[in-house]
């Protein structure tokens, strides 16, 4: 008979409970037993339902208030010395939360540690930091504590853990040089304590990193380190997800472990490769149900597809999600106002654990009548999205087909149209600009709440609107910025927005996926063709415009993006939907220079995250990525200055497409990572104009005059000052109004000491 598992479930809670508690104790509002409570009681529900909906080990560990390798730092006792923390001490929760924000209701203010992309998806971890000395130590119980509370409750746990080579992959030497696998003899000890204290439970070991491009030397730690822990009593599971092992497949499959779980929905065909290697008496996971996306599976075809699996493994193949349900919103169920044709034929991750556990049944030919009729339903879903006319679009097919090479360029060079911009825009030396939202405050969001709720009629709302563009404008004038933004007050999220207003989308009411710490992001879903059925943004850029003198730089997310953080269509190559984006982008950029504006940022914060994980798919990715940016900016006349924006500074590696992008202006994150990239830059030496953040909007810290005055000195010795832009390094909804004056202000402040100096 064959078993099943999960390997993670959101923890964000159904309506987003986790993030009130979080941002109700971090403002003050509540103390820290509330916040405990929220916790303790979302773990209980969700294991709870997972049991319920038949799965037979649940996941403990994989809960976190922050964000999993945070606790993992945690519970290792790596604590950067910024943060006062005393070794044998556990750390408490307001030290993990000043490591994640800089700032928690006790404790000292401390510079944040560095967050990054997890893998190629659209969550962030906290970067973990590592000194020269580095020491570890049982640093908390939390996953003692978890595993507990819900055997008290009767859950058949699973222990979750990172691994240990997982954990040194993602983490940093903060101040050395060295190889960080020298600390895995100081690390093995303390995950060997944890995993003394787990008896003989199955535990599930997270090695992701197996997915990536190791040297020899990486591989063989795997297999020292597992040798090391194998004497523990535990059943080790490792957990590899988000691709192929490939070459790293014989290391997995000879280490000292009980099981190994492979992604099976984006590398199928590495389930019978390792059904082949495994001894019969070691467990497959089969990753089956795509843990990354809301398409409904079709379970049927699935059962038939493991059923040989199943005959050579028994009870040691088990059913499972690719990865952590964590990127998938929590509850279908309460989606009542989506078009029902399209909400048929998706599954959130309360569905994907009932379609894992009908899989196992099928498999074990044990459906009940209920299991067979549902089984029938999802046949049927399946069927009709395969045959729908919603997903098709004539007239997109054949403009897409009618492209020729002179849609993918400027009509002139970069130095060409640089001076026919310059002489348009009469910009300062050093222009100062922001990337394009401001605060999102409480009367914003209630005003779009209102309109959602029909509270408010379409002409209020855009009468508020444009008293939210008209805020803005003032604001920067005031603050004396010279290349000014409307503020995306109208937009809930800059992918979301564009898909409510796009054909071939749809949208949730309640699809919100973690995205760092107690921000969430709500992807809409493109299901079909995309198309742009009348403009966008211009009236609100417009406006904007009609306000000022200055340049209002006119605000759009990329084709990259859009695909990157939307749920997006599995029926066709990516590239195509890439494609189709850009020209719903494409006409857009042609409306908005029309009515008169001057700058166009299109912005491509997804473009480093959407780089497939293997280097050698790189340049097949970074190929039609780029194409699909230009696609949607080509039709720009010489003297539309073109802006693109781009988060996470480690683009060392793809300056090259970078710089093919041929954006006349890129600004660009870079504070976080100690201008790390101002090198690779000077190296490259990137051609056009570049505006490298000169302070992190991630924390609510001001940045102090006198640093950025150094920072943008730093530029300058590496870049020629008259292509540097001065901005932070992301845009200011996250944050509020006071700190917003007082960094933008210290911005300008800082941008007009450095120009006298260069007019000296
Ligand atoms: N224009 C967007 C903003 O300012 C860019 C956000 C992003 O890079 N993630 O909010
Ligand atoms: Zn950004």
């Amino acid at each position: 008979m064959a078993k099943n598992h999960n390997l993670g479930f959101p923890r964000i809670g159904a309506r987003r409970e986790l993030k009130m508690a979080l941002e109700a104790y971090w403002a003050g509002q509540s103390g820290q037993d509330e916040l405990l409570k929220v916790g303790s009681e979302l773990r209980k529900k969700h294991w709870q339902l997972q049991a319920d909906m038949g799965i037979e080990l649940v996941p403990v560990g994989d809960f976190a208030f922050y964000d999993q390798v945070l606790n993992t730092s945690c519970m290792l006792g790596a604590v950067p010395p910024r943060f006062g923390h005393r070794s044998p001490d556990p750390v408490d929760l307001d030290t993990m939360f000043r490591m994640a924000r800089g700032r928690a209701p006790s404790g000292a203010d401390a510079a944040a540690c560095e967050m990054t992309k997890w893998f190629d998806t659209n969550y962030h971890y906290l970067v973990p930091e590592f000194d020269a000395d580095q020491q570890f130590h049982l640093g908390s119980t939390m996953l003692q504590d978890e595993l507990a509370e819900a055997e008290a409750l009767g859950i058949a746990a699973k222990p979750v853990l990172l691994g240990p080579l997982s954990y040194l992959w993602l983490g940093k030497n903060r101040s050395h040089q060295g190889d960080k696998l020298e600390l895995l003899e100081r690390l093995l000890p303390v995950y060997r304590q944890i995993l003394d204290q787990l008896g003989e439970r199955w535990v599930q070991i997270d090695e992701p990193v197996l997915c990536l491009d190791l040297s020899d030397q990486w591989r063989e730690a795997f297999a020292h380190a597992y040798q090391s822990l194998s004497g523990a009593g535990v059943r080790t599971l490792l957990a590899t997800y988000f691709g192929a092992l490939r070459e790293n497949m014989e290391t997995a499959a000879a280490l000292p472990i009980d099981g190994l779980h492979l992604d099976g929905v984006r590398a199928p065909e590495q389930l019978v490769h390792a059904d082949a290697l495994l001894r019969p008496d070691q467990v497959l996971s089969a990753g089956v149900i795509n843990g990354r996306n809301v398409w409904r599976s079709d379970c049927a075809s699935i059962i038939e597809r493991l059923r040989p699996l199943q005959e050579t493994r028994g009870d040691r193949l088990w059913v499972a999600p690719s990865c952590s349900l964590l990127h998938t919103p929590v509850d279908l169920d309460q989606e009542d106002t989506m078009d029902p044709q399209v909400r048929e034929w998706l599954a959130f991750a309360v569905q994907k654990v009932r379609e894992i556990s009908l899989i196992t049944q099928g498999l074990n030919g044990a459906l009940d009548a209920e299991g067979e009729a549902e089984l029938d339903a999802n046949s049927r879903a399946v069927e009709t999205r395969r045959s729908s006319p919603l997903t098709h679009r004539e007239a997109v097919r054949s403009r897409m087909a009618g492209l020729s090479e002179a849609d993918y360029s400027r009509r002139s060079p970069y130095s060409e149209r640089a001076p026919v911009q310059r002489a348009r825009l009469d910009l300062p030396l050093f222009p100062t600009t922001t990337i394009g939202s401001f605060p999102q405050t409480e009367d914003i969001r209630r005003t779009r709440a209102q309109l959602r709720t029909g509270e408010i009629d379409q002409a209020e709302y855009e009468a508020r609107m444009r008293a939210a563009i008209e805020h803005h404008i003032s604001e920067q004038i005031e603050l004396d910025l010279d290349v000014l933004v409307h503020g995306e007050a109208e937009r809930n999220d800059m992918v979301e927005y564009f898909g409510e207003l796009l054909g071939g989308y749809a949208v949730s009411r309640f699809g919100w996926v973690q995205s760092y710490g107690s921000r969430c992001v709500k992807p809409p879903i493109l299901y079909g063709d995309v198309y742009r059925p009348e403009p966008m943004t211009v009236q609100w850029i417009q406006h904007a415009q009609s306000l000022s003198e200055r340049p209002v730089k006119g605000m759009l997310t990329g084709p990259i993006t859009m695909l990157c953080w939307s749920f997006v269509r599995d029926d066709q190559p990516l590239h195509e939907t890439a494609g189709q984006l850009a020209l719903a982008i494409r006409d857009e950029v042609r409306d908005l220079e029309a009515a008169g504006i001057g700058i166009i940022q299109v912005d491509e914060p997804a473009l480093r995250e959407g780089l497939p994980l293997r280097r050698s798919d790189w340049s097949v990715y970074l190929d039609w990525a780029v194409r699909s940016f230009r696609l949607s900016v080509c039709v720009a006349e010489d003297a539309t200055q073109i802006h693109s924006h781009m988060c996470y500074s480690e683009f060392n590696d793809i300056m090259q497409s970078i710089a093919d992008m041929d954006a006349d202006v890129i600004t660009i994150e870079n504070s976080r990572s100690d201008m790390e990239l101002l090198a690779s830059l000077t190296d490259f030496e990137y051609p056009n104009d570049i505006g490298p953040g000169v302070y992190d909007i991630h924390s609510p810290l001001v940045p102090e005059r006198e640093h950025i005055v150094e920072l943008l000195d730093q530029i300058c010795r590496h870049l020629p000052a008259e292509r540097v832009w001065v901005n932070p390094d992301c845009g200011l909804k996250t944050r509020a109004w006071p700190e917003v004056r007082s960094a933008l202000g210290n911005m300008v402040e800082a941008t007009k000491i450095v120009r006298r100096r260069h007019a000296e």
